[in-house]
């Protein structure tokens, strides 16, 4: 894997555009032309202006999918951070609009604070609401609630040649659906209207259960689910039989007197619960770590002492609500710890009763001696998506491991076959390496998706660099 280099590198400074970029996992970079919109009329003249032959375009949110979705070698890149803002909320209905570089901690807190919520959220708040429409993002209640996409009621989509669309499941659907989890293929999306649910709380009380192997752990996962939200998180460096012991977390929010709402909001900070999400990390890990910060012996250790500490069978802990559904957004830019070489996570999904089929993949990467540092599993819901969403019902394992890994990239070609083989797919959010040739077993629903490309962008200006590998923009080039 090649070396990464930081998010965002200044190449040249006289037109404080051409710039370096590359996903969370800080590998693969590349250079484009970076404009950053704070209009609409940004979009509407970047895309007026694109045709056949011209550079490749491709719209960025905050930049946190893993891979190269969201950067395009040699072409331009919207950044959208800057086109940010709450527009309207309609208590009545209970939806609220935003522009699409708005991030959900922002939202979050703003919804809070009027005793609102979102329904769904991915396992960190510092996403764009472009960025989470574009992946069709997840979160720990995909069995109850389904994706992000399924609470979004309409989209604004600039297309191709700068006309603007007012897309939803009522107003040209196919183009609405291609747009979740459509990886900002089908025009750059400029805003939203999405449900919100009203805020009981800013705590949760979780069960947690200590499991002691990979099928104890699928097995509590298996039972029916009602609670709101589950994750497990597994120890994959344990040895022996102890591999994939975990501590499995379900949640639901707190119950009875409700805690931290006061009139009709939730008040930020008081509550130990830190609600005031927009906030940024508080410790944040510096710049240029050498490599081998992280080793298999500390992370192994490390697991070790965080599973022990767990107590066999929990009830009812209190948590906040932040924590719970965010805890990695408590250390800032923890990729970082990867250092030079970054992190590759491979995040697969396979459908119920193929669960001997991801057992299989974890005993590849112990055979292959392969370290995953960080390994989350969580349960899908049979929810429809977008022909390029990540879920389908069954079993998701996101696996962290090191880009610099010795025979990484021909052991996660391996999976991709037991993946692909067992009806499943890798989330192409957190994608940096998949074979184009295995993409249409993963996503039969693909030729669907090309057609609505080839419907809006005949041309083929939006491209990205995952667009390209995957052969997703071919055609225009
Ligand atoms: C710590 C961490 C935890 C995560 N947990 C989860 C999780 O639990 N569930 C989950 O599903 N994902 C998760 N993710 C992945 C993340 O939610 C998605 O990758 C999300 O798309 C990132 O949003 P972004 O704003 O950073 O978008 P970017 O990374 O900048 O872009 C992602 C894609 O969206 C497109 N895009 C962005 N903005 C627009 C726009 N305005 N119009 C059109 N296309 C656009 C880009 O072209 C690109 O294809 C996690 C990521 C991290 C770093």
């Amino acid at each position: 894997m090649p070396v990464a280099e930081p998010t965002v590198r200044r190449l040249a400074t006289e037109d404080d555009r051409e710039r370096s970029l590359c996903g969370w996992g800080r590998i693969a970079p590349s250079s484009a032309r970076v404009r950053r919109v704070s209009q609409a009329e940004d979009v509407v003249e970047a895309l007026s202006g694109a045709g056949p032959g011209r550079a490749g375009l491709i719209a960025r949110g905050a930049g946190r999918s893993y891979g190269d979705a969201a950067q395009s070698a040699g072409g331009r890149v919207l950044d959208m951070t800057g086109f940010d803002g709450i527009v309207s909320l309609d208590r009545e209905r209970l939806t609220v609009s935003v522009r699409a570089g708005v991030t959900i901690a922002r939202l979050l807190t703003h919804l809070g604070s009027i005793g609102l919520t979102l329904p769904v959220v991915p396992g960190t708040r510092y996403v764009t609401v472009g960025g989470a429409i574009a992946s069709d993002v997840h979160g720990k209640s995909h069995h109850r609630d389904g994706s992000f996409g399924a609470h979004v009621r309409s989209i604004g989509l600039c297309v191709p040649g700068g006309e603007v669309l007012e897309i939803s499941p009522h107003v040209d659907r196919e183009l609405f659906e291609a747009t979740l989890g459509g990886m900002g293929l089908t025009g750059v999306i400029l805003g939203a209207t999405l449900d919100v649910e009203p805020l009981a709380c800013a705590w949760v009380a979780a069960d947690v259960d200590r499991t002691d192997d990979l099928e104890q752990t699928l097995a509590l996962l298996s039972e029916h689910d009602r609670h709101r939200w589950s994750v497990a998180w597994l120890d994959l460096l344990a040895g022996g039989s102890h591999m994939g012991r975990a501590l499995v977390s379900r949640a639901d929010p707190w119950p009875g007197e409700p805690t931290g709402v006061h009139g009709h909001g939730i008040r930020a900070r008081r509550h130990g619960g830190g609600f005031d999400l927009s906030e940024k990390p508080r410790v944040e890990v510096p710049p240029r770590i050498p490599s081998g910060a992280l080793r298999p012996s500390l992370v192994r250790a490390f697991n070790a002492a965080r599973w022990r500490r767990s107590p066999r069978r929990e009830r009812g802990r209190r948590v906040a609500l932040g924590g719970y559904l965010f805890p990695l957004d408590a250390l800032g830019s923890w990729s970082r710890l990867y250092g030079p070489q970054g992190l590759v996570q491979y995040q697969l999904v396979v459908p119920g009763g193929q669960e001997a089929q991801l057992v299989r993949c974890v005993e590849l990467l112990r055979a292959r001696r392969l370290p995953v540092y960080l390994a989350v599993l969580k349960r899908f819901g049979a929810f429809p998506g977008g022909p390029l969403s990540f879920p389908i019902e069954g079993f998701t394992l996101a696996l962290d491991l090191p880009g610099g890994a010795h025979g990484l990239r021909p052991a996660l070609d391996e999976l991709d076959e037991i993946v692909a083989g067992a009806g499943g797919r890798v989330y192409l959010s957190k994608d940096v390496r998949l074979r184009k040739d295995v993409l249409p077993t993963m996503y039969p629903q693909l030729d669907r998706f090309l057609a609505v490309r080839a419907r809006v962008d005949p041309d083929g200006v939006l491209r990205s660099d995952l667009a390209r590998r995957l052969g997703l923009c071919e055609g225009g080039g």
